[in-house]
């Protein structure tokens, strides 16, 4: 890290300062200016967290040169993370994977109706909810158990890889043996204890990102389950809180080239709460895929008027089809299919 000290910082300071570094561990590179003397300490910067040298007299400003989240930065692997789903399933490579299915699980008959046609289309994996995150306690809270079993039914008796909500540690283990992927909500990003719970584990885990989470406090909590030493991570933008209240979310198309360039993990693109609106999903579907997202998520209802969570977001199966035809031409442009 790079240590800029104030004009008026005394010699005694500057040793102090210097002798405190050696004691950590440090290697200083001292050089003394007319006005300012800038020190560069190479080491383990992780050693600051514990003493931080912005409370040494005479220091200005500390700035640090390498990302705090370690083993999620592209310093950390250049090349994009491919994570395997399963037989002939994996998300980051060439091709775009598209996740689609309902919010809620709601009776094996609809789910196995719309896995049908959501495999048809293309998507490769089933998404459905069965602990639902809802903000009213009065809500539909997810049929439980009995909608992972559906959900583990139908993704054999399809042929489609399937992913589903974990919203607490104790769950962690009865998901394990229903689905292939676990799903952390926006609310639950920064559950510190359910990311080291699935990060002891070893099954894809796609993170999204918290309502009011910054990209950096988004990537730190994924650093969380790399950590624990599982690297089957996937991360996805599903918008964030803003001033607006003309959509659900602002849906942040920004985070998708630039977690790309920070991060070796793939991004997956939630355009269904990024907008809360059926009408706007597609055309944010094809600005995710050309800003480079290397997987999508999306809510289909067979009828949503009638679903129990999310219908306003979500397509009929016959508009989903449409939007994978149309989605090929924009995956082609940027050189992917999908
Ligand atoms: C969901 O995928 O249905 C969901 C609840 O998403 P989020 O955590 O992004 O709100
Ligand atoms: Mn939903």
């Amino acid at each position: 890290m790079i240590v800029i000290l104030r004009p008026d910082a005394t010699e005694d300071q500057i040793q102090h300062i210097l002798k405190k570094a050696e004691e950590l561990g440090l290697k200083a590179n001292i050089s003394r200016g007319v006005e300012r003397t800038v020190i560069g300490f190479i080491g383990p910067e992780d050693v600051l967290r514990v003493t931080p040298l912005e409370i040494f007299p005479g220091v200005e400003q500390v700035i640090p040169v390498l990302a705090p989240y370690r083993l999620v930065s592209r310093e950390f692997k250049k090349e994009n993370s491919v994570i395997k789903i399963k037989k002939g399933v994996e998300v980051g490579g060439q091709k775009i994977s598209v996740m689609a299915g309902p919010c809620s699980i709601e009776s094996y008959d609809s789910l196995l109706a719309v896995a049908k046609k959501v495999k048809a289309a293309g998507a490769t994996i089933l998404r459905g909810g069965a602990f639902k995150p809802r903000t009213s306690p009065y809500d539909f809270q997810g049929l439980e158990e009995e909608g992972l079993k559906y959900l583990k039914q139908v993704g054999e008796e399809v042929g489609i890889a399937t992913i589903t909500e974990v919203m607490d540690p104790r769950q962690v283990e009865l998901i394990d043996r229903y689905v292939d992927i676990y799903q952390i909500g926006a609310r639950n990003m920064q559950n510190f204890s359910l990311l080291k719970e699935v990060g002891a584990t070893h099954k894809p885990v796609m993170l999204k990102r918290g309502l009011s989470a910054t990209i950096k406090d988004w990537l730190m909590s994924a650093e969380y389950i790399l950590a624990k030493g599982n690297f089957n991570v996937m991360l996805c933008e599903r918008g964030i809180r803003t001033f607006e209240t003309a959509t659900r979310n602002t849906m942040d198309i920004n985070a998708i080239p630039l977690v790309k360039q920070l991060s070796h993990l793939p991004v997956i693109a939630d355009p269904s709460h990024g907008t809360g609106r059926w009408d706007l999903v597609a055309s944010i579907a094809k600005a995710s895929v050309a800003a480079g997202c290397d997987g999508l998520m999306i809510e289909v209802h067979g009828n949503p008027e009638e679903a129990l969570s999310d219908g306003s977001q979500s397509l009929k199966p016959e508009n989903f089809t449409t939007l994978m035809h149309e989605l090929k031409a924009v995956a082609k442009a940027v050189g992917r299919d999908i």
